[in-house]
């Protein structure tokens, strides 16, 4: 298959690269040149406008920083330059009204669009284990699974267009949550006398077993290995979490939904990034408790 890749920054340029492996052509964009120059070191075909590298093919991929940006990159350049018929897969984390708006774009304009953000980070799109979250048509997502498959651990069709931006806040609201909630209880554990591997080891195997507490424990050496264990480098950037939360507050403001809790790990993501913790894993909180 020719595929068009925009955005080849930590999450798309290993996405491009599998896409390579393969076998598709894959016909790269992006505004960074080093980028670009990596994604030509990885096989892929380097271009120097959008326009040009979405010239016949049979899909676009995009994987772009925000809703502002997929929006002006598709409807200045993609929307009546790919050739008709096209499938575009937006994978970048948006909100769902822009995710909305483009794909009606698009399909006014006689193309099929998918929305489909990823859960896992850069390791898993190095790796090809992404989860994919695909909101569109049941036609769209069949043929959005095989340019998928390469880069993909799970692909699941969450429903119509919007339904997986829709499915990607909801989880990682709840991701923030359970994390601020497993670093209060380790600490909580810890200041009343009782040894925090001690927690882990019971709260692991009770009612409080969650991901952040047993797979991604946020406490150095304690529980299972994660960013915690050297110095909260690597992993999901608090300032990456902090941006997801914000696209959750702004849909939960348009649709009327409670969220006292999301809103409250807004508030502390919020505080870790003004203090310049952004770039630090997001299980860092537990170092402000
Ligand atoms: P990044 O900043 O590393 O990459 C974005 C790339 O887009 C950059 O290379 C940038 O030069 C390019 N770009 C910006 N504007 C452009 C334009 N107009 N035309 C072409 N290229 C342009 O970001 P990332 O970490 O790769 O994240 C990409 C998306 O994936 C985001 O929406 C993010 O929320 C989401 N995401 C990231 C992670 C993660 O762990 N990094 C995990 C899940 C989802």
């Amino acid at each position: 298959m020719k595929i068009a890749f925009i955005g080849l920054g930590n999450m798309g340029g290993g996405m491009a690269a599998n896409l390579v492996k393969a076998g598709h052509t894959v016909r790269a964009f992006d505004l960074a040149e080093e980028a670009l120059a990596r994604a030509k070191e990885n096989g892929c075909e380097p271009f120097s406008a959008v326009s040009e590298a979405v010239e016949g093919v049979d899909a676009v991929v995009s994987m772009l920083p925000n809703g502002q940006i997929v929006k002006s990159v598709y409807t200045a350049d993609v929307i009546g330059k790919a050739p008709a018929g096209a499938l575009f897969l937006d994978c970048s984390t948006i909100d769902v009204a822009t995710a909305r708006e483009v794909a009606e774009l698009a399909e006014n304009a006689g193309y099929v669009m998918v929305d489909a953000p990823v859960s896992g980070g850069i390791a898993a799109a190095n790796g090809g284990t992404l989860t994919f979250m695909v909101g569109g048509t049941d036609e769209a997502f069949a043929r959005a699974k095989d340019v998928l498959e390469p880069m993909a651990k799970a692909i699941i069709h969450a429903g119509a267009i919007g339904a997986g931006q829709v499915a990607k806040m909801c989880n990682n609201m709840l991701l923030a949550i359970h994390m601020i909630g497993t670093c209060e209880a380790l600490k909580l554990a810890e200041k009343n006398g009782l040894d925090m591997q001690m927690f882990y080891e019971i709260s692991s195997k009770a009612t409080g077993y969650n991901w952040s507490l047993n797979d991604y424990t946020p406490a150095p050496g304690v529980g299972a290995a994660s960013p915690a264990d050297n110095d909260y480098a690597g992993g999901f950037a608090a300032a990456l979490m902090l941006k997801d939360l914000r696209l959750a507050m702004g849909a939960a403001e348009q649709s009327g939904a409670n969220v006292a809790l999301g809103k409250h790990a807004a508030e502390i993501y919020e505080a870790f990034n003004e203090a310049g913790g952004g770039g630090k894993d997001f299980g860092a909180i537990f170092t402000t408790l």
